[in-house]
């Protein structure tokens, strides 16, 4: 029987396509804006440079100081350098970190955003801005977050490393698995998850072997742009949040503690919604927790926390945090049972469902 619902789409304007990045003027003045700032890692600095350039005079200038976990103290100085060139926009190149920095400066200024994701962590498409302070990390949902434009060009993607393909692929794959049992999913939330993890399990394998693989790339960004709506339109449960805890309070790196974490989160809650998960099932094949482990074993993912700087003295204090506040999760746990799923994860295992 089909579940009472109710449907709120994104009023993010999605243009998806080969070279689609080089219309970016054309996009920012359809805005109306006219003074633009450019954001980047360092690492993508000269990126943004040529992005710069081929903007003209639309640009003020760029700001390569992006960062994973957005840490107010650099949002605090790119909102100083928004204000000294008296930006009216962003344009965020890069992933989730450079998302993020443009996120927090629209939140504190409201002028717009143009996010150009080279990654698949989802969050152009989210109304989530997640900020660092004095090691604390906090969450927050606001309509001025969300992205007014997202241009995803898959000839981008092309120079992403191997590595960091897998894990942000995963990233996204987790995504769609948790929307598949939100308590506030709907059928789009539900087909969009199913068809985004579909994708991307056909399209990570090959950009394993042939990381330029076009048609790959294009069916990855695909994926994760379907992924990350799930994100920004239903709740997260308890994989996103040891996530959100290991990130926060032990600085592993995101999609690493992702993509090891979701084969143990997610098969943990199968074995009370294994109904919901079929399409987990379904398109890996397998129990979903045991089915995920060894899809990410085969492109080469990392398996386990203990080798991303996590002790194992570390484990109950994170198993304390992850559950100090309560959220909704469609299986029970309690600090012992979160306490021996973060052991397996430290350790690799592969999980029993
Ligand atoms: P990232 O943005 O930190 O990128 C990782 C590295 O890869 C960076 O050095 C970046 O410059 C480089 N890179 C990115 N694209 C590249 C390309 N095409 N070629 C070469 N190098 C490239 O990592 P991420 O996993 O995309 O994002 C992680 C951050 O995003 C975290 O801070 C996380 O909290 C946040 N996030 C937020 C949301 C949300 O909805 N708020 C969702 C997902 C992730």
């Amino acid at each position: 029987m089909t579940r009472n619902f109710t449907y709120q789409g994104s009023s993010a304007r999605i243009i998806f396509g080969n070279g689609a990045s080089m219309q970016t003027a054309e996009h920012v003045e359809a805005l109306n804006c006219r003074r633009a700032l450019v954001l980047s890692t360092p690492r993508q600095a000269k990126d943004a440079e040529a992005l710069a350039e081929r903007l003209g005079a639309l640009c003020v200038g760029t700001f390569s100081g992006a960062t994973m976990h957005t840490p107010v103290e650099v949002t605090e100085r790119a909102v100083a350098e928004a204000a000294k060139f008296r930006a009216d926009c962003v344009v965020s190149l890069g992933g989730g970190s450079t998302t993020g920095l443009g996120k927090a400066i629209a939140y504190r200024t409201d002028i717009a955003q143009v996010v150009i994701p080279t990654t698949y962590a989802g969050s152009e498409v989210t109304p989530i801005l997640g900020q660092t302070e004095g090691g604390a990390k906090t969450t927050l949902r606001s309509p001025k977050v969300l992205p007014e434009l997202v241009i995803y060009d898959p000839e981008l993607t092309l120079g992403l490393p191997v590595g960091i393909s897998v894990t942000s692929g995963l990233n996204a794959i987790a995504h769609a698995a948790e929307g598949l049992y939100a308590e506030d999913r709907n059928p789009i939330t539900s087909m969009m998850a199913t068809e985004g993890m579909r994708t991307l399990k056909e399209a990570l394998p090959v950009i394993v072997v042939s990381r330029r693989d076009a048609d790959a790339r294009a069916k990855a960004l695909y994926g994760a742009w379907l992924c990350g709506t799930v994100l920004g339109q239903v709740a997260m449960a308890l994989h996103h949040k040891i996530c959100h805890t290991l990130g926060g309070s032990f600085d592993t790196p995101h999609a690493e503690t992702h993509a090891i974490m979701l084969p143990h989160t997610i098969g943990f809650n199968a074995a009370a919604v294994p109904d919901l998960l079929r399409p987990v099932a379904d398109i890996f094949g397998g129990s979903p927790g045991q089915a995920f482990y060894d899809f990410a074993k085969t492109i080469g993912a990392p398996q386990a926390l203990k080798d991303f700087g996590l002790k194992e003295s570390d484990l109950d204090r994170a198993a304390e945090i992850a559950t100090k506040s309560p959220y909704p999760n469609p299986r029970p746990f309690d600090r012992a049972s979160i306490r021996s799923l973060l052991q397996s994860a430290w350790q690799g295992d592969r999980p029993p469902h």
